[in-house]
Order: structure tokens, then sequence, then C-alpha cells
């Protein structure tokens, strides 16, 4: 079994799918391994650190792609690599098949097996593989980190011989995995925080990261799946929400968003009013950005300043974070592959729902019933 590690090609992309550690291990467990060079040194890991935990490194990126049985990879691979990904192989990584599907057909049409590690089940089996759940923490450190920068204050209360400085306020909307990390992070730097989630569930636990919780009330209707996570709510119950939103947010210093419904557009909860009603100064970090965003103003990877305020849309601040996010999303995809290999070989139990719900395509056919939906939905109307 070949395992090819390769140097991601996207634009700004700095992490990589596998550090050394896990290569060694993988080693251990009867892979070969082999790494594109220069694919770790982004995120802070050398040739000579793959070559010592045994990988063999080739700049020829071509001759991985035919030769790979085992494909980890941060994003998805562009039209011209999939083409050289030998039938039969196993692609793993963030392959956006629901935002993106028809991106994959050549490798589809190919034979390629592809695993999306954005529809690994969030079971508590699979924890150890939620590789969401490793790019939202990082994201949500990182965004506190960016608010922090810009902000025209500090954020802990210092009392100093020129007088008491207050501390920040920020205001957390949407307590999901990033928001929480968002409120931990706050609240070591000493900020005062608030957060408003929709889920009840979410008060506990903005509580226990002592932050205050802002309750609405919803008129008691469902706001949860059976999955736990949020569902899409009325315009009537939304406006509740930004309601709220607007009144917290006009004595914010920083407001982190990052409130998202799964297969959806994030929901509106800035409207443009509650902007322009903020005090000069504020920072909004719209963390639901790659899902269309939070606030009405939101404009994807794009920075503004509205009415004083600094509005911050970023796309991808794992990026930004590359030594930890490959390290975490290293373990994932380690935790991933102990499921897939045994004995040195590769097994696809579809009986298995972690298997089952990543797998989109398998033997040139789409398996994924979201994911053939998703095709058709774009046979029928192509995205230009
Ligand atoms: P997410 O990224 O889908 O959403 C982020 C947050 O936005 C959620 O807390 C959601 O409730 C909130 N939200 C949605 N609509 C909103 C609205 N109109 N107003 C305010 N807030 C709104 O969520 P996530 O961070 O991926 O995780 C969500 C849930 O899944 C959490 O309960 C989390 O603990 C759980 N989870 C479980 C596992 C596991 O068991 N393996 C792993 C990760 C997450």
């Amino acid at each position: 079994m070949r395992l090819a590690v390769l140097k991601e090609a996207a634009p700004a992309e700095t992490r990589v799918a596998l550090l050394p550690d896990a290569v060694k291990s993988l080693i251990a467990k009867g892979l070969e391994v082999a790494v594109e060079s220069g694919a770790g040194m982004a995120s802070g890991h050398s040739d000579e650190a793959y070559a010592q935990a045994g990988a063999s490194l080739t700049a020829d990126r071509a001759s991985l792609l035919s030769s790979a049985d085992i494909l980890p990879m941060v994003n998805a691979p562009s039209a011209a690599d999939q083409r050289l990904i030998q039938p039969g192989a196993v692609a793993i990584g963030f392959l956006r098949p629901l935002d993106d599907p028809a991106a994959l057909l050549p490798a589809i049409e190919s034979g390629v097996t592809l695993l999306a590690v954005e529809l690994v089940p969030r079971i508590t089996r699979a924890q150890a593989m939620d590789a969401l759940s490793s790019m939202a923490t990082v994201a949500g450190y990182k965004a506190v980190i960016l608010a922090a920068d810009h902000l025209p204050r500090l954020f802990p209360m210092l009392m100093t011989a020129a007088g008491t400085i207050a501390p920040a306020r920020v205001f957390v909307i949407g307590a999901g995995v990033a928001g929480l990390q968002a409120i931990a992070t706050a609240r070591r730097l000493g900020a005062v925080v608030e957060a408003y989630d929709v889920r009840a569930a979410a008060g506990e636990q903005v509580r226990s990261l002592g932050a205050k919780f802002l309750d609405v009330d919803l008129g008691g209707i469902a706001t949860e799946d059976k999955g736990g996570y949020a569902r899409e709510l009325s315009e009537e119950a939304l406006d509740r929400g930004r309601d709220l939103i607007a009144k917290a947010a006009r004595t914010a210093d920083v407001i982190i968003t990052s409130a998202q419904v799964p297969g959806r557009r994030a929901p509106l909860l800035i409207r443009r009013d509650a902007v322009e009603n903020m005090r000069p100064g504020t920072i909004v970090v719209d963390l639901a950005a790659a899902a269309g965003g939070n606030c009405e103003l939101t404009r994807p990877g794009e920075t503004q300043l509205h009415h004083g305020v600094t509005l911050f849309a970023p796309l991808n601040l794992p990026v930004t974070v590359p030594g930890h996010a490959s390290q975490l999303y290293s373990r994932n995809i380690a935790n991933f592959l102990a499921l897939l290999v045994k004995d040195g070989a590769f097994h696809l139990d579809m009986d298995d729902e972690i298997v089952r719900g990543s797998c989109v395509a398998h033997q040139g056919k789409v398996v994924n019933s979201r994911v053939a939906s998703a095709l058709e939905a774009h046979i029928a109307a192509p995205t230009p």
C-alpha cells in the first residue's frame, strides 16, 4: 500500500494533510509513504523531518498522483491532478462535495474512491476524526486574536497609575465549536463576554466558560434537530434574535459571529442598521462568511470599514495558523486511516456508519444521496 502526501496546490494554502509523526506511525503499520518535496514547509515541517520519519521524498507530483493507493489531502485536487490519480485509489480530504460536486467529476468518473472529511458523522466514535471541529477550534481562536489586533482598545481590565482601563466587551453569536473557542479565548485575554445561540443546550456551555448567555423567547419552537444542530428558523423567530443582537451590539467592542445551519446559507442576523448603530471602532468578525455570512453587509473574503465599524469576513482562518491546524488535521486523518487500513491493506467497510457517511464516490458511482442530488441540480442548472 502506497500513501502519498502532496504539497497543497490551492492558492494561500499553508496546511499539510499528514505530519512526520503520523507518517512514522503509518510506516510502522506497514505502509509505504512518499511525500512531495516542500509539502510541510509552510506549516513548519521540513523535507528532512519527513525523511527521518521514513518517507521517500520526490518533486515529481505526477508520479506521486499516479502511483499512490491512498492520498490524504487538505483540499480537493484540481481537475488535472484528479485525472492523474489511478482508478481504485482513495482520496481523503475537505472535498467540498456538497458545495462544488461537479469539481469532483474527473475523479468520480475515473473510479477514484472519494472520502470527504466534512461528511464524517458527528457521532461520539468519530470525535477523533472530526476535522470540522478541529478547524472551527482554530478559527474561533484566531477570530478573537484578529479582533484584538485591530481593536483600538486593550482587552483586559488594567488598573494603572494613569487610571483604570475597562475590559473589552465581546459578543459572540453562535456558540458551536468555533463560538465556544472564541468565548474561551476572549475570556483568557480578560474580556467580558456575552453570547447568543438558538440552542438552549449552548447556554450551559457558555456559562461554564464564564460568559453571560443571552436568552430570547422564541415561543417554544424546536430550534434543534435530532443531530444536535440548529434548525433553519422562521423569519419571525430570526427577527427576535436580530432585535436582541442589535441591542447587545450597541455596547460591544468586538462581535464574533459564527451562526450556521448545516446545508443552508448562514442565517442573516446582523442587519445594516445594527452595524450603523454600533460604536465607531467596533470590530466584527463574520466567521460564517464562507456560508454567505451572518451580517447583511458581509462580502465574503473582504474587509470593510462601514460607519467606523471594521467588518472582517475571513474565508479560511485556519491557514493563518498552519502549524497547529495541520497538527490537528493530521491527527484526524491518522485516526480516520486507522479505521480504513487494517494489516497494511485498505478496507472500505460500507457497513460502518463513519465510512458510509463520508464516502462520496466509489467504483465510478456517487454513493452519497445528498451529493447525487447536488450533482443533479448542477447538471440541471450549471454554475458558470
Ligand atoms: P455549526 O457550525 O453548524 O453552527 C454554529 C452555531 O450556530 C451552532 O451552535 C448553532 O446552534 C448556531 N446557530 C444556528 N442558527 C442560529 C441562529 N439563527 N441564531 C443564533 N445561533 C445560531 O455548529 P458546530 O459548531 O459544528 O456544532 C453544533 C453542535 O454540534 C454543537 O452542539 C456541538 O457541540 C455539536 N458537535 C458534536 C460533535 C460530536 O459529538 N462529535 C462534534 C462537533 C459538534
